[in-house]
Order: C-alpha cells, then structure tokens, then sequence
C-alpha cells in the first residue's frame, strides 16, 4: 500500500497515518517528524531547517527531497509507505512523481483530509509532542494518562515551537497557497479521494479505509 495524505496543518493526518501504517503494516514516513528528529540530535540539516520551521515557513525543497528520497530508499519500504506531509509543493510533488517512476512504482491513492479553519487552530492549539521520542497528543482529544507525560517513553511534553497561535495561521496559509494545488496534481492522475477530517479520530479512519478501498 502507498499512500499519500494531504491536508492542512492540524487536520490529524499525523494521527491518521499512524494508524494507517498499523492497518496496512507499512512504515509512516512524516517529514515533519524527520526534521523534527533532526532538530532534537542537532544535525546540520536540522539547524537549517529549524530556521524555517519556527517561521511557519516551509523548508527549501531541495533539503527535503534528499531526505525523503533516504528515506524511502530503506529497506522497510519495500511493502509501502504512508506518506505524510510531503509533497508539499508542485516541485516536490513532480520530483516524488520521478523518483516513484524511476524505481518502477506507483501510488495507490492520495487522501485529501480537511476540517474548518478554527477547527484547525483549535486542534494545533491543543498538540503536545513528547521531548524525547516524538510521540504526538492532543489535550482536546488524545491527552496523554499523566498531564505533561509521555504515554510511551515517560518524556516531558512541549508545545511545537510553531504551534503558536500566529504561527498556526501563517502554515495554514502556505498550505492554501503551497500545498492546496497539489490536489489538481493528483485528480489529474485519478487518484484522489476526499475525507471529512473534523469527525472523530475512528470515524476518519473508517472513512479513509472506504475511500481507498473504492
Ligand atoms: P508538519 O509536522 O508536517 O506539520 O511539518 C512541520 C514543519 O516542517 C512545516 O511547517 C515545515 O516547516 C517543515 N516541513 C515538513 N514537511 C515539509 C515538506 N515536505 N516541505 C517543506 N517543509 C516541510
């Protein structure tokens, strides 16, 4: 299964793909998370990015595609991936169309999830992201057993640094005006499918596993 979701800053695509990757037995790939790792070990490439990042600002395309592209290139790709906030631009959706080509494979569907504006501050407003390994909550609605703690390692859990208000609208911006046209990219090549993403977290699931199955 390879799958691509898409949608704005604060929909539960993360959440999404989690799950998705449980159900189909194939790894998430989320490049958030990648640059997010690559921040917290310190690496050249993450202080590049953080630059970005913290700006809501999205990061140069060609320090995304390299990383992307090692990414898919483990050996634990073999069965699928699920994409997750990447393509995130017109040139990184046809970069992704060639190195897809180039190693014989296709995508099965890109999944457009969407929710109302508020809703997705709301949502990004109420994210806390563990210090140590990343695991991802949501005080609205998935709060961790202990205020503060991390479910899986113990860790403290933070804000996103672009998490802030402010910050939240300026993504959600550069989604309209970066991301959004990559679903005329993909209606083009017939795969894309639509979900209601302000459902609760099991509804969209159920609603994705439709989608792909039409
Ligand atoms: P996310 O966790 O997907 O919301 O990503 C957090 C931040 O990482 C974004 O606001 C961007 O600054 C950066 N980022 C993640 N994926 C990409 C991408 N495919 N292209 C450019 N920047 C990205």
């Amino acid at each position: 299964m390879r799958l691509m979701l898409l949608g704005p800053p604060g929909v539960g695509k993360g959440t999404q793909a989690k799950l998705l990757a449980e159900v189909y037995g194939v790894p998430h790939i989320s490049t958030g998370d990648l640059l997010r790792q690559e921040v917290r070990e310190g690496t050249e490439l993450g202080r590049r990015a953080k630059e970005y990042m913290d700006r809501g600002a999205l990061v140069p395309d060609d320090l995304i595609l390299a990383m992307f592209e090692s990414r898919l290139d483990r050996e634990d790709t073999r069965p699928g991936f699920i994409a997750d906030g990447f393509p995130r631009t017109i040139p990184q959706a046809e970069a992704f169309d060639q190195m897809l080509a180039r190693r014989g494979l296709k995508l099965d569907a890109v999944v457009t999830v969407e929710a109302p504006v508020e809703e997705l501050v709301r949502r990004s407003a109420g994210r806390r992201v563990c210090r140590h390994c990343g695991a991802s909550f949501n005080v609205h609605y998935q709060p961790p057993k202990v205020e503060g703690v991390c479910d899986v390692c113990g860790g403290p859990l933070d804000r996103r640094d672009d998490d802030r208000e402010e910050t939240v609208r300026r993504r959600q911006e550069v989604y309209r005006a970066e991301t959004a046209p990559l679903i005329a990219h993909y209606e083009k090549q017939g795969l894309v499918r639509r979900v209601d993403g302000s459902q609760p977290v099991e509804a969209v699931l159920a609603a994705i596993k439709r989608a792909i199955a039409r």
